[in-house]
């Protein structure tokens, strides 16, 4: 923006320069003419003309010279520009690949939630209610994990290891028996390698 801002201030800079280029000119064309027209007859009044005439030239050279400083900084702004907008448009299109990403993302786990949602549906429902019960309330308790496996003799909710004690006392258990972790009370899911 402050490059935009520099190339349209730098714009009006030159417009105003070239009428300054434009005025001087125009009366320069004036009192040539007036010379050339023959009614200035007295030598002071023509050797005024001359002298105006000569003065003005100058003051037109200097002034095209203020044009072209002001068009070299109008061209580079110009360039500045161009090339900042294409940053910005390089820049806009790694937040629109990432933003579209996040939303791709966003879908698939809409879509895994949904699936998870439905599958626990089903398997609460096979369930027994009291156990269904135990299971949120030991949940809500133990930060949203209320089961977990026995793997070689360790609960893997709590990661510690079982005592000889218990893991005899859950050999003993008949497969039906709700057998629990001691030390963080999660449920304890018996599979073949539990380390029984
Ligand atoms: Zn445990």
């Amino acid at each position: 923006m402050a490059a935009q801002t520099e190339e349209s201030d730098t714009a009006r800079e030159q417009t105003k320069a070239e009428q300054d280029v434009d005025q001087v000119r125009q009366r320069a064309t004036r009192d040539q003419q007036r010379l050339d027209s023959g009614a200035v007859t007295s030598p002071k009044d023509l050797e005024n003309l001359q002298r105006e005439i000569t003065s003005l030239a100058k003051r037109q050279g200097d002034l095209e010279d203020v044009v072209l400083e002001v068009m070299e900084r109008r061209e580079s702004a110009q360039e500045r520009v161009a090339e900042l907008t294409e940053r910005v448009g390089s820049v806009q299109a790694k937040i629109d690949d990432a933003t579209g990403r996040r939303d791709a993302a966003f879908e698939e786990l809409d879509g895994e939630t949904a699936t998870a949602t439905k599958e626990r549906e089903v398997i609460a429902g096979a369930i027994p209610a009291d156990l269904l019960k135990l299971y949120d309330k030991l949940r809500a308790q133990q930060g949203g994990v209320g089961a977990a496996r026995l793997y070689q003799r360790t609960c893997q909710g709590c990661r510690q290891e079982l005592s000889i004690t218990d893991i005899n006392d859950i050999r003993k258990a008949t497969p039906d028996t709700v057998v629990r972790c001691e030390n963080c009370s999660r449920i304890l899911v018996r599979t073949a390698e539990s380390g029984l």
